[in-house]
This record gives structure tokens, sequence and C-alpha cells, in this order.
């Protein structure tokens, strides 16, 4: 489903350029969840934006990244805003980036919704609220008239999960939230994207500094240090049999 070939990301601008990661190859097959993990800094998230552009303006990135084999490095904006529509959805680490505080969550959804299919407002405006049940928004009915500063951290990314399922993605890069939340909602909410996993057969590229969860969730895992891919193996394999030392000292840190 989706292939990243040597892709490297670098900062800066004019003559001044840094790499902050090198050559990174990974895939994620279709119904197959991926764990990306590595300490804070390493490059998961770099990396996570890369896939459908969406770094920031001071950012480069050279490589391959293909979905279903189609060539997305040097694809038009056109081309990649129908993928973000579509086939892959991203959930961001900070909710608050991508939540608009001017507007409802509902607003937020309808948006998605309408975005993605060509429904009426009311039919939407239904389905919004199918989709916050659907990740166990508590009081779906109400949630939807409320802005998203009136949530609490959990309950954002539990809207910005519902956004990113509103387009029925393929694939669902979500980068994990670290230290906005504690452990119990970080833990609730990877339940929930197991569930939707398994509901929906799609893919999942799932980002987290935490060894801890990934063993119950991810068919794969790949490590990631200083921006580069150290370690890549089937998840059972990776526990039983760490190959690289940074991996066995990550495994040796799990409590
Ligand atoms: P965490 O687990 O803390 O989220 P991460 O693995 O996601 O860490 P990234 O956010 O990918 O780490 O950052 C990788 C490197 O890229 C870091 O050294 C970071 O300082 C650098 N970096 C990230 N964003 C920018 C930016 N906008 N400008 C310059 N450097 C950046
Ligand atoms: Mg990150």
């Amino acid at each position: 489903l989706l292939e990243i070939r040597d892709v490297s990301v670098e900062f800066g601008g004019g003559r001044r350029w840094k790499a902050v990661t090198h050559d990174v190859t990974l895939s994620v097959a279709p119904g197959e969840t991926v764990a990306l993990v590595g300490e804070s800094g390493s490059g998961k998230s770099v990396t996570a934006m890369a896939i459908l552009d969406l770094l920031p303006a001071n950012a480069r990135r050279t490589g391959s990244i293909l979905l279903d084999g189609e060539e997305l490095v040097g694809a038009g904006e056109k081309r990649l805003r129908q993928v973000r529509g579509n086939d892959v959805a991203v959930i961001f680490q900070e909710p608050m980036t991508a939540l608009n505080p001017v507007y409802t969550i509902g607003h937020h959804l309808v948006e998605a919704i309408r975005s993605h299919r060509d429904v009426s407002k009311a039919d939407a405006e239904v389905r919004a609220v199918e989709l916050l049940r659907q990740v166990h928004m508590p009081e779906p009915e109400t949630k939807v008239k409320h802005y998203p500063h009136q949530l609490s951290g959990g309950q954002r990314q539990r809207a910005m999960i519902a956004m990113a399922m509103a387009s029925e993605p393929r694939l669902l890069i979500a980068d994990e939230p670290t230290t906005a939340l504690d452990v119990t909602v970080q833990a609730e909410i990877l339940d929930l994207v197991r569930e939707l996993q398994q509901r929906t057969g799609m893919s999942v590229l799932i980002i987290t500094h935490d060894m801890g969860v990934v063993a119950d969730v991810a068919d794969r895992v790949v490590v990631m240090r200083d921006g580069r891919v150290v370690e890549s193996a089937p998840a059972r394999e990776l526990f039983a049999r760490p190959r690289h030392e940074y991996t066995q000292a990550l495994l040796a840190a799990v409590p």
C-alpha cells in the first residue's frame, strides 16, 4: 500500500540545510499495523509529515513515496489533496494544531465528511454524531456543539480520530500524543485505533515512543534513532530477538 524509500528531510533555507532524517525506508502492507518507534527527536513526526508533504515551509524532502505504486514526491498539490481527503488520513501529535478554535467539533466533522462525499448538510450532521459515537466520545450529541477548547485532551484526540475516519481512509497515520496526555488516556486511544483497524481493515502507521504498547497493536515495528531506521522486523520477532543494540536497550527499558 505505502512504500517510503530513502526519504531524507532537511530543515533550513538558502544555502544552509541540516538533515534530520537520513534515507528512511519503510512500508505498510494492506491491513497491516506498523509501529514507528524511537526516542524523542529521532525523526518520527518528520517522517510522518513527509509522506503527504505536510512539512513546514522551511523543510525539504528527497526520496520516493509510493502509494499503490504511484509516486507522491513531485505529485501536484491537487493530487495530494485528493490523497489526503480519501486514501490516507493523518492524526497529528498536537490536536490543537489541526482544530480551528472558532469552529465547533460538529462543524469540523461535517466539513471532513462533505469534502470526502457529496452528502447533504443534514446527513453529514447525523453522520458526525455517529462518528463521535464510534470513537466512544461521551455524549456525542452534545459534543458536536462544543468548541475544541471545551474538550479534554483525550476527547480532542478522539475528535481528531473521528475526523480522520470521516474519509474512510485505507491508511491511517497516527502520531500518538506523548506528553500531552496521561498514560491511561494514551492506552485508551491506542485501544481505539486497534478497534477501528479491526473493524475497517485499514492499514495503520502508528508513531509512538512507548515500546510497551507496541507489542499489543503492531504487526511490524520500525525503530528509528537519530533520523535513521536502525531495525525493522515483525513485532514478534523484534520482541523475541532484537538485533540492534539500540532496540535491545529500548526493550530493556520496558517495565
Ligand atoms: P517526539 O517523540 O518528541 O515527537 P520525533 O521523533 O517525532 O520526537 P521529530 O519531531 O520528527 O521527532 O523531530 C526530528 C528532528 O527534527 C528534531 O531534531 C527536531 O528538532 C527537528 N525539527 C522538527 N521540526 C522542525 C522545524 N520545524 N524546524 C527545524 N527543525 C525541526
Ligand atoms: Mg513527534
